[in-house]
């Protein structure tokens, strides 16, 4: 199995980077975020708090969740927009925080990258506790201003109030007591400050 673990904060880059380097390397792709959002998704759309943890542990496991290169699927419907939006992005850290969730959608990125022989999975935990003997580990990165331009280029909005807004989510997951974003399992940090997509590529084939 050939697993490539790219981690870091929002905004660094990974979902992009992690894309085309899938692309290059004909694996597979599979972005741990959406799922996180899909639970998120799915509570909201039941009226359950994202603080009834058991209750949001037990929706996780019960759900059909399909998350395709380009798109999600919460029960055969796409969400693919639906978790993007500003409320499940503040919510989601909650629900990322619930270990019953994160035992839940460990198993399935596992179970996943079985059933293709590995692929290019990005997360915050993806390099330290579910694939920890991955053939490559990177942590990517950028300076907090950058990864603010970068959100506001793609969904728009202000630079400023994003920036705060990634500081708060990040500070959250780096925080918390199952499976923290981290740098301390032997991944390479790549800072992306300053980069082209061709630019971190050829730093990524480098090291490959
Ligand atoms: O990558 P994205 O910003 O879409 O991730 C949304 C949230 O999902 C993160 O802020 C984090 O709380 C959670 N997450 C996680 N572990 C992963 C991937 C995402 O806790 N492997």
């Amino acid at each position: 199995m050939r697993v490539i673990a790219i981690d870091g904060p929002a905004g660094a880059g990974k979902s992009t980077i992690a894309r085309a380097l899938a692309t290059r390397l004909k694996l597979q792709y599979l972005d741990t975020g959406a799922m996180y959002r899909a639970v998120t998704c799915a509570a909201l759309q039941r009226n359950i708090s994202v603080e009834d943890r058991e209750l949001v542990a037990e929706l996780a496991r019960e759900l059909i969740l399909e998350v395709q290169r380009d798109n999600v699927l919460i029960d055969g419907v796409d969400v693919t927009a639906a978790i993007r939006t500003p409320e499940i992005t503040a919510a989601v850290s909650a629900v990322a925080a619930n270990s019953g969730v994160r035992a839940e959608m460990r198993a399935r990125q596992r179970a996943w990258a079985v059933a293709r022989g590995g692929g290019v999975i990005e997360g915050r935990d993806i390099g330290s506790v579910v694939f920890p003997d991955a053939e490559l580990k990177l942590y990517l990165t950028a300076s907090p201003r950058t990864r603010a331009q970068r959100r506001v280029a793609e969904f728009g909005g202000d630079v400023d109030e994003i920036e705060q807004a990634i500081a708060a989510r990040d500070h959250f997951d780096s925080n918390r007591a199952d499976s923290p974003l981290t740098t301390a399992d032997g991944s390479i940090v790549v800072d992306t400050t300053g980069l082209g997509i061709d630019e971190v590529l050829a730093k990524i084939e480098a090291l490959l």
